[in-house]
């Protein structure tokens, strides 16, 4: 790392001065909703029946080390990022046919693929990148390689503000000791800027769209319900209402077809359950549900997708955003020297700093690659440098490393081309503490940055915005495979830039 190496970071903290770092962490984390819903595991339905209680989001008591070259190149991309994924979605003819290849074999993605198109569209993006340093040692230097690119519900938009505030905060009162120089360095705590950048996007929309009745507008957050991390979303949420007037409203997934109605016009009007006879008309439908197939409980859920889809509300994101964040398209892209990213970012040197982020992700189909990739991940040797992941979102999808061989035995192989192959990446060692569910863990840790993007274009026109819109860093036990922070594993944490 550039200003050097931090051996001893983080510091042990003991006795009044562990106590002081972690009463302080608490009571700010609460008084500034860095919290969550408590799992019933921790707090039981019978004790909080009405569901009132909240518990500090799972939190590093330290911003992890990531190296300043790497975080400033993550930011500087997403422009393009932005760009090549708002494209993709533009272009129907490039990628239908590559997701009809999985449709075949997947019928989430088959369901998906039948819903309606839209006309403008908004994707509030967030690239997932891990720190890589070439292992063949000819450079040092670490790069980012990306992990996957979310263009439907990125979440911790809303508590990666707190969490980076957070820290900031300890520092300010001096709960890290004297010896941890490298936070004291000037700019070394870059702050979040992810809920007032991203709630500009959704705003953004919000006055693109043009109403077609007198009735008042909102935006709808189509949730699922209940939601433990409501409050990340609700950050989003007071910040449209207060930072630009707009009013949202929370439309549980379910709920759809009895709170909203499309007129001739296909206006979409919601009328919330509390007033029914005063209807909003709804300029965007921002979607933290959908992207999983337990979200959609029947065919009536289906129609409801359709109903939305059919609407001229824009959508946040279109049906076709979602499937171009297929991780099939992520492997289609990264296939070396292939013509599709000149296609999407004629600037070549755009598209050479873009392509400079993926890692090796092989087809599992019965190309030429495909049959590589088949034999890599069957060897029960090879695979433990593999993950290996099919076409879903939300954590918990994955088979990782020596459980490869295994799981494709007991799969039939003409399911095989619905999953992609993708090398791991493997991120320096460090340390650092996680304060989750009221227990403290030490010990090495793994991160993930997030860097979030807001889109907006005109299907089949122009792109009308776009810029970078914030950091997240994710950070778990390196003992684990899996980084989400609400799947159970991982801590929203914040860069300390060396
Ligand atoms: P999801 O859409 O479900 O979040 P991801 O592709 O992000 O799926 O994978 C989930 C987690 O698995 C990541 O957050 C990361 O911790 C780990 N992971 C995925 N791909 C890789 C990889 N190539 N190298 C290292 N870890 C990975
Ligand atoms: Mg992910
Ligand atoms: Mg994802």
């Amino acid at each position: 790392m550039a200003r050097g190496i931090y051996p001893e970071y983080p510091p042990d903290l003991a006795g009044p001065n562990r106590q002081f770092l972690i009463e302080s962490l608490k009571d700010w984390s609460i008084a500034h909703g860095l919290a969550v819903r408590p799992p019933a595991s921790f707090v039981s339905t019978n004790v909080d029946p009405e569901g009132v209680l909240a518990a500090t989001a799972p939190v590093t008591l330290f911003p992890s080390l990531f190296p300043k070259s790497c975080f400033d190149e993550g930011l500087r991309i997403q422009l393009a990022y932005n760009k090549l994924y708002a494209a993709i979605a533009r272009d129907e003819e490039w990628l239908v046919p590559i997701i009809e290849e999985i449709a075949e074999i997947d019928s989430f993605v088959s369901d998906l693929l039948k819903v309606h198109l839209a006309d403008l569209s908004l994707g509030l993006f967030r690239s997932d990148y891990m720190v890589h340093v070439d292992p063949s040692g000819n450079s040092s230097k670490p790069g980012i390689k990306q992990v996957e690119f979310n263009t439907i519900a990125s979440s911790f938009g809303g508590l990666s503000v707190g969490v980076s505030a957070l820290h900031k905060h300890l520092l300010a009162i001096g709960a890290y000791p004297p010896e941890t120089k490298c936070i004291k360095e000037q700019d070394a705590l870059p702050a979040s800027r992810s809920v007032p950048s991203l709630a500009i996007g959704l705003a953004a929309a919000h006055t693109e769209y043009s109403p077609s009745t007198n009735n008042p507008s909102c935006v709808i957050f189509l949730v699922q319900y209940p939601e433990r991390n409501v409050f990340d979303q609700r950050h989003l949420e007071y910040r449209l209402l207060e930072t630009h007037g707009i009013r949202t409203f929370r439309l549980p997934f379910d709920r759809i077809a009895q709170d909203t109605e499309l007129t001739a016009d296909r206006t979409l009007l919601y009328r919330p359950p509390h007033a029914p006879d005063a209807p909003f008309e709804v300029s965007t439908v921002y979607f933290r549900a959908g992207y999983t197939p337990s979200d959609y409980r029947g065919p009536e859920d289906w129609n409801a997708r359709i109903h939305l889809e059919r609407s001229r509300a824009i959508k946040c994101p279109s049906v076709l955003t979602q499937l171009a964040g297929c991780k099939k398209i992520q492997q289609v892209l990264a296939t070396p020297a292939s013509p599709h990213l000149a296609r999407f970012l004629p600037d070549k040197t755009e598209a050479a700093s873009v392509a400079a982020t993926f890692a090796p992700i092989y087809p599992m189909d019965v190309s030429e690659a495909g049959r590589q990739a088949r034999t890599l991940a069957t060897d029960p040797e090879k695979a433990v440098h593999y993950v290996l992941k099919p076409q879903r979102e939300g954590g918990g999808n994955n088979v990782y490393r020596k459980s490869i061989p295994g799981f494709l035995e007991d799969l039939d192989e003409s399911a095989w081309p619905a999953y992609i192959l993708m090398e791991m990446i493997e991120p320096p060692a460090q340390r650092n503490v996680i304060l989750r569910n009221g227990e403290i863990q030490k010990g090495g840790v793994i991160c993930e940055l997030g860097v979030y993007g807001v889109c907006l274009w005109r299907h089949g026109g122009e792109i009308l915005k776009n810029w970078e819109a914030g950091y997240l860093l994710r950070t778990k036990g390196d003992q684990s495979e899996e980084g989400g922070v609400a799947a159970g594993f991982g801590a929203v944490d914040s860069v300390c830039l060396v």
